[in-house]
Protein backbone atom coordinates (compact mmCIF):
# COMPACT_ATOMS: atom_id res chain seq x y z
CA UNK A 1 0.00 0.00 0.00
CA UNK A 2 1.24 3.63 -0.58
CA UNK A 3 2.42 5.14 2.35
CA UNK A 4 -0.25 8.37 1.28
CA UNK A 5 -2.94 5.81 1.54
CA UNK A 6 -2.25 4.43 5.20
CA UNK A 7 -1.48 7.96 6.83
CA UNK A 8 -4.78 9.20 5.66
CA UNK A 9 -4.98 11.98 8.82
CA UNK A 10 -2.40 14.93 9.16
CA UNK A 11 0.31 13.70 12.11
CA UNK A 12 0.32 17.43 13.34
CA UNK A 13 -3.41 18.60 13.41
CA UNK A 14 -5.20 15.30 12.77
CA UNK A 15 -7.79 16.61 9.82
CA UNK A 16 -7.75 14.97 6.54
CA UNK A 17 -7.51 17.56 4.25
CA UNK A 18 -4.30 16.64 1.93
CA UNK A 19 -3.54 17.96 -1.32
CA UNK A 20 -1.10 16.27 -3.51
CA UNK A 21 1.18 18.70 -4.71
CA UNK A 22 3.27 15.44 -6.81
CA UNK A 23 3.76 12.17 -6.73
CA UNK A 24 5.92 12.16 -3.73
CA UNK A 25 4.94 15.34 -2.10
CA UNK A 26 1.21 16.47 -0.68
CA UNK A 27 0.47 19.58 1.51
CA UNK A 28 -2.07 19.68 4.77
CA UNK A 29 -4.20 22.29 4.13
CA UNK A 30 -5.86 22.71 7.23
CA UNK A 31 -2.18 23.29 9.38
CA UNK A 32 -0.01 23.16 6.15
CA UNK A 33 2.22 20.51 7.37
CA UNK A 34 4.72 18.55 4.72
CA UNK A 35 5.03 14.82 3.95
CA UNK A 36 7.24 13.48 1.82
CA UNK A 37 7.98 10.20 0.09
CA UNK A 38 11.79 10.18 0.94
CA UNK A 39 13.76 6.92 0.37
CA UNK A 40 14.93 5.32 3.61
CA UNK A 41 18.93 5.01 3.88
CA UNK A 42 20.56 1.47 3.66
CA UNK A 43 23.87 0.22 3.17
CA UNK A 44 25.88 -3.26 2.82
CA UNK A 45 29.44 -4.35 2.53
CA UNK A 46 30.76 -6.55 -0.09
CA UNK A 47 33.13 -8.39 2.13
CA UNK A 48 35.68 -10.65 0.75
CA UNK A 49 37.88 -12.98 3.25
CA UNK A 50 41.65 -13.73 2.29
CA UNK A 51 40.53 -16.74 0.20
CA UNK A 52 38.08 -14.34 -2.05
CA UNK A 53 35.04 -15.60 -0.70
CA UNK A 54 32.10 -13.28 -0.54
CA UNK A 55 30.57 -12.84 3.11
CA UNK A 56 26.65 -13.93 2.21
CA UNK A 57 23.77 -14.41 4.98
CA UNK A 58 20.30 -15.91 4.59
CA UNK A 59 17.64 -13.75 5.56
CA UNK A 60 15.06 -14.95 8.42
CA UNK A 61 12.87 -12.32 7.70
CA UNK A 62 10.59 -10.43 5.00
CA UNK A 63 10.90 -9.18 2.67
CA UNK A 64 12.89 -12.08 0.39
CA UNK A 65 12.64 -14.07 3.43
CA UNK A 66 15.44 -17.68 2.94
CA UNK A 67 16.80 -16.20 0.16
CA UNK A 68 21.33 -14.84 0.27
CA UNK A 69 21.51 -11.28 1.78
CA UNK A 70 24.48 -8.78 2.00
CA UNK A 71 24.98 -7.81 5.32
CA UNK A 72 24.18 -4.27 6.02
CA UNK A 73 21.21 -2.22 6.88
CA UNK A 74 19.04 0.95 7.75
CA UNK A 75 20.75 3.78 8.87
CA UNK A 76 19.30 5.52 12.46
CA UNK A 77 18.55 8.76 12.61
CA UNK A 78 21.92 11.36 13.40
CA UNK A 79 24.41 8.31 11.78
CA UNK A 80 26.35 8.09 8.76
CA UNK A 81 26.20 5.48 6.02
CA UNK A 82 29.48 4.26 6.78
CA UNK A 83 28.51 3.96 10.63
CA UNK A 84 25.62 2.58 10.07
CA UNK A 85 27.30 -0.39 7.63
CA UNK A 86 30.02 -1.04 10.26
CA UNK A 87 26.89 -1.41 13.09
CA UNK A 88 25.12 -3.73 11.00
CA UNK A 89 27.76 -6.20 10.16
CA UNK A 90 28.74 -5.97 13.64
CA UNK A 91 24.93 -6.97 14.94
CA UNK A 92 24.64 -9.44 11.91
CA UNK A 93 27.89 -11.21 12.34
CA UNK A 94 29.88 -9.61 15.13
CA UNK A 95 32.57 -8.99 12.86
CA UNK A 96 34.48 -5.87 12.85
CA UNK A 97 34.99 -4.49 9.29
CA UNK A 98 36.79 -1.47 7.95
CA UNK A 99 35.14 0.12 5.01
CA UNK A 100 37.07 0.00 1.58
CA UNK A 101 35.99 2.03 -1.47
CA UNK A 102 32.36 3.23 -1.74
CA UNK A 103 30.75 1.85 -4.65
CA UNK A 104 27.37 2.85 -6.16
CA UNK A 105 23.85 3.48 -4.64
CA UNK A 106 20.46 1.42 -5.79
CA UNK A 107 17.15 2.69 -5.04
CA UNK A 108 15.08 -0.51 -4.17
CA UNK A 109 11.15 -0.89 -3.90
CA UNK A 110 9.30 -3.65 -1.81
CA UNK A 111 6.41 -3.90 0.42
CA UNK A 112 6.85 -3.93 4.48
CA UNK A 113 4.22 -5.19 7.02
CA UNK A 114 1.91 -3.86 3.89
CA UNK A 115 3.58 -0.43 3.19
CA UNK A 116 5.49 0.40 0.04
CA UNK A 117 9.03 1.50 0.94
CA UNK A 118 11.72 3.04 -1.07
CA UNK A 119 14.81 2.46 0.06
CA UNK A 120 18.14 3.72 -1.08
CA UNK A 121 20.80 1.36 -0.81
CA UNK A 122 24.59 2.47 -0.68
CA UNK A 123 26.92 0.12 -1.19
CA UNK A 124 30.85 -0.78 0.22
CA UNK A 125 33.80 -2.90 -0.44
CA UNK A 126 34.81 -4.17 3.06
CA UNK A 127 37.35 -6.03 4.53
CA UNK A 128 37.36 -8.31 8.12
CA UNK A 129 39.60 -7.45 11.13
CA UNK A 130 39.33 -10.40 12.71
CA UNK A 131 37.24 -13.84 11.22
CA UNK A 132 37.39 -15.44 14.73
CA UNK A 133 35.03 -13.16 16.16
CA UNK A 134 32.29 -14.52 13.62
CA UNK A 135 28.86 -15.25 15.46
CA UNK A 136 25.32 -14.84 13.72
CA UNK A 137 22.67 -13.19 15.06
CA UNK A 138 20.27 -16.17 14.53
CA UNK A 139 16.80 -13.25 14.67
CA UNK A 140 18.22 -11.76 11.96
CA UNK A 141 19.88 -14.38 9.73
CA UNK A 142 19.80 -18.42 9.58
CA UNK A 143 23.75 -18.62 8.13
CA UNK A 144 26.36 -16.84 7.28
CA UNK A 145 28.10 -18.42 4.52
CA UNK A 146 31.46 -17.73 2.19
CA UNK A 147 30.81 -18.07 -1.41
CA UNK A 148 33.61 -18.41 -3.12
CA UNK A 149 33.86 -15.41 -6.07
CA UNK A 150 33.16 -18.05 -9.22
CA UNK A 151 30.51 -20.05 -7.26
CA UNK A 152 28.23 -16.84 -6.68
CA UNK A 153 24.98 -17.45 -7.57
CA UNK A 154 23.43 -13.92 -8.27
CA UNK A 155 19.34 -15.32 -8.43
CA UNK A 156 20.15 -16.88 -5.25
CA UNK A 157 20.29 -13.39 -3.51
CA UNK A 158 16.71 -12.17 -2.71
CA UNK A 159 16.18 -8.17 -3.21
CA UNK A 160 16.67 -6.25 -6.47
CA UNK A 161 19.21 -3.84 -5.50
CA UNK A 162 21.39 -6.20 -4.09
CA UNK A 163 20.86 -8.43 -7.41
CA UNK A 164 21.86 -5.53 -9.10
CA UNK A 165 24.90 -4.26 -7.24
CA UNK A 166 26.28 -7.74 -7.73
CA UNK A 167 25.65 -7.77 -11.25
CA UNK A 168 27.28 -4.16 -11.82
CA UNK A 169 30.44 -5.85 -9.20
CA UNK A 170 31.29 -8.77 -10.70
CA UNK A 171 30.83 -7.60 -14.29
CA UNK A 172 28.01 -10.14 -15.01
ZN1 LIG B 1 -2.49 19.29 9.30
Amino acid sequence: MDPFDVLKFCPKCGKSAWENKHANMRVCRSCGYEMYKNPTIGGAALIFDQQDRLLAVRRTKEPAKGTLHLPGGFCEAGECIEDAVKREVREETNLEISLGKYLFSIPNHYEYKGVELYPLDFFFEAKIKDTERLLPDKSENSEILFIPRREINIDAFGLESVKAALQRYLGR
